[in-house]
């Protein structure tokens, strides 16, 4: 059982715990999936029922699992963390499920790399609270039906296209989190200096925000990576100055793009004319995954106008020539 609980230790955790925030008050941004989730825990509460099933998806550092925890809080029950890949046998999962006490919060990160086998335990659980799993091997082996808790599944995942339908149909709730706003990214990481007691002022928050490519964790560890900047470098207070003087260091650029996004975009100029190309190709030239071009690096470059995908394949747009001071070819419509 212990080897299916993901311990929440990531890096730097000690810290981000700190910040995380704990209730859904304390959630920053994210206004459409705030106000139906404060409504679904009233009713669920009002109701003495578990909240609904909850398929939470966007891409990482969005705040997923931190949304899944604050859940849990304000339906006033525990959560038990697993992952997908973590969860290799039908008996991890029963071990879990099991253990849970009436209302609990059962979430399950990257819920699309769960096994088939796995998944179909998960069907009649989400259904009914039923367990039914087979015991045992060859002619000793029976099938067991166990009578759950009632519960509530929270699933995460990068992409809801990633889940079986089969799975995807027994979420009674779906919410799909955005890339954040400045304002919203100022907001958090203001928050987060004050919790851990560093001094910044208001243009050096917004410095740090707009920088982090729409997205949370991106900004509280700007903020920390400046914080050390500004301690060695300076007298330890964050100003506009100070955040820019680091982030340029750490070669984070004026649109927040880091040296693997500039590399994405510089490939498909420069060794694919500017595409359409296949991501697989665009994965073999800079030498990385295809699925941390799909989940990590062109979400954000999409959603800012860098990137299109077309049925062809990926295009750069005039935007992305424009980021390197880059002419466009005339043959391209786009
Ligand atoms: P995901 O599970 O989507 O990868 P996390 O929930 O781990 O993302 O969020 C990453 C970090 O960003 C958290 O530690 C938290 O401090 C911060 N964060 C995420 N969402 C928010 C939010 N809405 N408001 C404030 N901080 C947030």
């Amino acid at each position: 059982l212990v080897s299916a609980v993901v311990d929440n230790n990531r890096s730097e955790e000690v810290n981000d715990r700190a910040i995380r925030p704990k209730t859904l008050a304390e959630y920053v941004g994210q206004p459409v999936v705030r106000e139906q989730m404060d409504i679904f825990v009233s009713a669920a509460k009002l109701r003495s029922e578990p909240l609904d099933h909850t398929l939470i998806f966007g891409p990482p550092g969005l705040g997923k699992t931190t949304l899944a925890n604050i859940l849990a809080t304000e339906m006033g029950v525990s959560l038990k963390t697993t992952s997908g890949p973590v969860l290799e046998k039908a008996g991890d999962l029963a071990a879990l499920m099991t253990n849970l006490e009436p209302g609990d919060v059962l979430f399950i990160d990257e819920i699309h790399r769960l096994s088939p086998h796995v998944e179909e335990v998960l069907y009649p659980a989400m259904e009914d609270y039923q367990l039914d799993i087979m015991i045992g091997e060859g002619p000793a082996a029976r099938s067991i039906k166990l009578d759950l808790p009632p519960f509530t599944l929270v699933g995460a995942t990068t992409r809801a296209g990633l889940l079986t339908s089969p799975l995807r149909d027994r979420f009674g709730i779906v919410q799909r989190l955005e890339f954040y706003n400045t304002a919203d990214l100022t907001h958090i990481v203001g928050r987060s200096a004050d919790i851990l007691g560093v001094t910044m002022d208001r243009e050096g928050a917004h410095e740090i925000a707009r920088r982090s490519r729409g997205t949370p964790r991106i900004a509280n560890r700007l903020l920390r990576r400046v914080r050390d900047y500004a301690e060695v470098k300076g007298n330890g207070t964050i100003d506009k100055g100070t955040a820019d003087k680091a982030l340029d260091m750490l070669n984070v650029d004026k649109h927040g793009f880091d040296h693997l996004d500039r590399r994405l975009l510089l490939a498909l100029i420069e060794k694919f004319d500017g595409g359409p190309v296949g991501v697989d190709s665009l994965a073999a030239a800079i030498s990385e995954e295809r699925g941390t071009i799909e989940d990590v690096l062109e979400p954000y470059l999409i959603q800012q106008g860098y990137i299109v995908r077309t049925p062809r394949g990926r295009m750069a747009t005039r935007n992305a020539y424009l980021h390197f001071g880059l002419d466009m070819p005339k043959d391209n419509d786009r």
